[in-house]
């Protein structure tokens, strides 16, 4: 060391290797993606609470929508016609709805951990803009359009997900 150096160095040399002479040294990183839920929070809350939450747009001068009451499922915070800020309604027991479409999935999307094959439905309520998508309790059963179905939430262990919530026939 020599007399001028002052300042002490207290951290580790880094471990070098030379890559097709370069020097390279390993530097791990670890990260957090931190995702809110943002205005949705009630939504995904509900589902491991056994109830399901959607929204509706109370503005009477919303054209679209015509600040008709019709919900939308899943629940948009803001309108997507009019973008005033949504109502939140929950659904009353029992929830009945119609299996409008389905298709059989044999490779699952990120974030949706459940066996394939299974059998995604397409859901339609009455007073409802949207048609949400789900799935049966028993994935490998194949559903009828126009069966009716209702809710089975995940209120153990829930996934946080929308996974909280599957379907059954009655
Ligand atoms: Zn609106």
């Amino acid at each position: 060391m020599s007399e001028e150096q002052v300042v002490k160095y207290t951290g580790e040399p880094a471990k070098v290797k030379e890559v097709n002479g370069a020097w390279v040294i390993d530097f791990p990183r670890a990260f957090t993606h931190h995702h809110t839920y943002g205005k949705l929070t009630p939504y995904f809350k509900g589902l491991t609470e056994g109830k399901l939450m959607a929204t509706k747009c109370t503005n009477p001068k919303c054209n679209i929508s015509k600040g008709n009451g019709e919900m939308w499922l899943p629940p948009r915070a803001d309108c997507p016609d009019c973008y005033a800020a949504m109502e939140w309604i929950e659904l009353k027991q029992p929830i009945v709805g119609t299996i409008y479409s389905y298709t059989e999935v044999k490779r699952g999307g990120t974030g949706v951990e459940i066996e394939v094959p299974y059998y995604q439905i397409d859901i339609k309520f009455e007073n409802c803009c949207t048609i949400p998508k789900g799935y049966l309790c028993d994935s490998r059963d194949e559903p009828k359009i126009g069966a009716k179905v209702t809710p089975v939430f995940r209120t153990e262990n829930p996934s946080h997900t929308s996974l909280d919530i599957s379907w059954k026939s009655l």
